[in-house]
């Protein structure tokens, strides 16, 4: 092993133990179904989003079977407004696939959690690592990020996982389990809260002397980072659609869902808006908010009887 890599197996780790943010799926005594759920809800959801409804998740399913017994629209009620309610579809189904072939029990093996449905290379890795200790290269785009700058010297990784950035984390994997599983949670860590992807505060990084893309001045990306565009998406109408789902007690008419019930023409502060509202508000064309209930049936979000649309039952 390099010296460079000696210097980083050592001081990020000890950096981390002096920093790293308390989370509650940190805990030790945070269970392996904890450790998968946390997992899940942060893939492209900050933590402080995360937080609430991971802490409420586990207070009402503490286990995969609590989860596994209710119906998949409880899950979507639940997700909230965490986004990429599909998650919570997959959650469900992998709860139910614990029960049925695992005893239960979240399996403790990256092939075995490979099995469960809507778990990825990513989460596989992770949860191995994090809930059962066991030495896994996991890769994350934080963890790509600060691989890129302080390895390679790029500003940025690749716009997609290549082959080569994993053997890169491979081969800076530490040989001991326990070793292997500190340098996974603190170099995530290091690119979550101090290697961020538009202002690293590399003042306060604990390998500013070591990083590569500083010695070599901060060269620019070799790629410009495209933004995720909001307001006016089809992502942004079904994401108000769906609110309007969570809120309501029973079926809502499709009519309701697809046409304005109220006078849109006066003004209101966003606070005021129930969520029907806040739907009409985005003054979606009709294209669009039909093209929105559609696959909101079509990925089982959202199911439609003669009484009208709800939540998956
Ligand atoms: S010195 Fe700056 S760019 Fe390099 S790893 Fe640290 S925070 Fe990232």
């Amino acid at each position: 092993m390099n010296s460079q890599a000696v210097e980083l197996h050592r001081r990020i780790p000890e950096w981390f133990a002096g920093n790293a943010r308390e989370l509650p799926w940190r805990d030790s005594g945070c269970t392996p179904w904890g450790v998968l759920v946390s997992e899940i809800m942060l893939q492209q959801t900050p933590v402080v989003r995360v937080l609430p409804v991971w802490v409420s998740w586990l207070q009402r399913w503490p286990t995969p079977a609590g989860l596994a017994s209710e119906p998949s629209g409880e899950a979507v009620r639940a997700w909230g407004r965490l986004g990429y309610p599909r998650r919570a579809l997959r959650l469900h189904a992998a709860a139910k696939a614990i029960v049925e072939d695992f005893g239960g029990e979240v399996p403790s093996t990256y092939p075995e959690l490979l099995r469960l449905p809507g778990v990825g290379d990513y989460t596989a890795a992770a949860v191995a690592a994090f809930a059962f200790g066991r030495r896994e290269t996991v890769v994350d785009t934080n963890i790509r990020r600060v691989h890129a700058r302080a390895v390679t010297g790029n500003a940025l990784p690749s716009p997609s996982l290549t082959a080569a950035e994993m053997r890169l984390a491979a081969s800076l994997l530490p040989a001991d389990a326990g070793d292997s599983v500190a340098w996974n949670a603190s170099v995530m860590e290091l690119g979550a809260v101090v290697c961020t992807a538009r202002s690293p505060r590399c003042a306060e990084c604990p390998i500013l002397d070591r990083c590569a893309w500083v010695a070599e001045g901060r060269p620019e990306p070799h790629y410009t980072a495209k933004g995720q565009a909001w307001a006016g998406t089809d992502r942004q109408v079904r994401g108000a659609m769906m609110a309007v789902l969570r809120s309501a007690e029973g079926p809502v008419r499709r009519e309701l869902l697809l046409h304005a019930p109220v006078d849109l023409a006066a003004p209101r502060p966003a606070a005021e808006l129930d969520p029907l509202e806040a739907l009409h508000r985005l003054q979606a064309v009709q294209e669009q908010m039909e093209r929105a209930l559609t696959g909101l049936i079509a990925d089982r979000l959202a199911s439609e009887n003669a009484s009208g649309v709800s939540l998956p039952l």
